[in-house]
């Protein structure tokens, strides 16, 4: 397949209630986003198939986003039939012009900060949230990355005790990651006191004799949607799957690393910290999960485009 060109240099983006080019979206200095990283994000897959575009696993990409805000005091501002009108509409702008092209997966970015008030650290009374969404094309990993396997490097974990809210103080997340790009690495996973947390923008899975072992849902990690995702199709592969704390000597004496997340899916690890995962390339249940992904993308793509069929010949009849 060719690629596809990257033609979305000026994204079509929402704003607190306007679709403007990207360039033309302004937030006040004052907003709480700006002043003290007081907001959340979400960033959810668009799969392109025959019959336009689904936001995959959408529901619990909205539910995160929900508790997200509630965890933080903040209204949701839309309900999820809103949320999901309001992609359409962004991505709708995007395709009417071309910065969208026919087939081209994309990424749903959407962020809420508390809004704009006058700088103190508490909680402003009466101000309304600031709601950006913004659909870019999706690079998912190359064939390569996938047949091979990624390099990764390993650090401690000094994010605060909250991870398990989509904050868009990503100070830590940002450090980890840029540790792990001066160091020629795809990502940083990271350990809290000899337990492994997660990557700086992954979840990472450990498998050994053939059994997946993952780190507990907690305040430690963020529980990404492949998180549930996986523990599925797991169950649907037939693999045995154990979730507790692992221990940093036994992610370096796996046999397979998997590292996933909305952009990456899911993604082998052959080399930690120069030395090489297992046999040093990707696993039997690595070659598993990504085709049970695959197949999990396309289930959700049929049932789409069937809903569409319906809500068209519903459409007609109603004419
Ligand atoms: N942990 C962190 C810190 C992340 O930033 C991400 C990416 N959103 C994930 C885990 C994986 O989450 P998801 O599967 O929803 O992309």
């Amino acid at each position: 397949m060719t690629a596809l060109p990257d033609v979305s240099l000026e994204p079509i983006v929402y704003l607190n209630g306007e679709v403007v080019p990207l360039s033309e979206a302004r937030v006040p200095v004052l907003d709480r986003g700006f002043i003290f990283g007081d907001g959340i994000y979400e960033v959810a897959p668009l799969y392109a198939h025959a019959g336009g575009r689904t936001a995959f696993r959408f529901e619990q990409h909205l539910a995160r986003l929900s508790r997200s805000l509630e965890k933080i005091g903040i209204a949701n501002p839309f309900n999820n039939a809103g949320w999901r009108a309001l992609i359409e509409r962004v991505v709708a702008a995007n395709e009417a012009e071309a910065d969208l092209a026919a087939g081209q997966d994309a990424i749903a970015y959407i962020q809420v900060t508390r809004g704009v008030a006058k700088r103190g650290h508490a909680f402003p009374a009466g101000i309304q949230p600031t709601v950006f969404v913004m659909v870019t094309p999706l690079h998912l990993p190359n064939a390569a990355q996938r047949a091979e396997g990624v390099r990764c490097v390993s650090a401690e974990d000094r994010r605060w005790l909250n991870c398990d809210i989509k904050s868009v103080s990503l100070l830590g997340n940002v450090l980890m990651a840029q540790y792990a790009a001066e160091n020629g690495a795809f990502e940083t996973i990271q350990f809290r006191e000899g337990v492994l947390t997660e990557g700086s923008s992954s979840n990472v899975w450990v498998v050994k004799g053939g059994v997946l072992i993952a780190p507990p849902r907690s305040h430690k990690i963020l529980e990404g949607i492949r998180y549930g995702l996986i523990e599925e199709l797991s169950a649907e592969c037939g693999i045995r799957l154990e979730v507790r704390e692992i221990a940093e000597a036994e992610v370096r004496a796996a046999d397979e690393i998997i590292i996933s997340s909305a952009t990456k899916e899911v993604l082998p690890v052959t080399q930690l910290d120069g030395q090489p995962v297992g046999a040093g390339k990707p696993g039997a249940v690595f070659a598993a999960l990504y085709a049970a992904y695959q197949r999990a993308k396309a289930t959700e793509a049929q049932g789409a485009q069937q809903q569409g069929a319906k809500n068209e010949s519903g459409e007609r009849i109603t004419d």
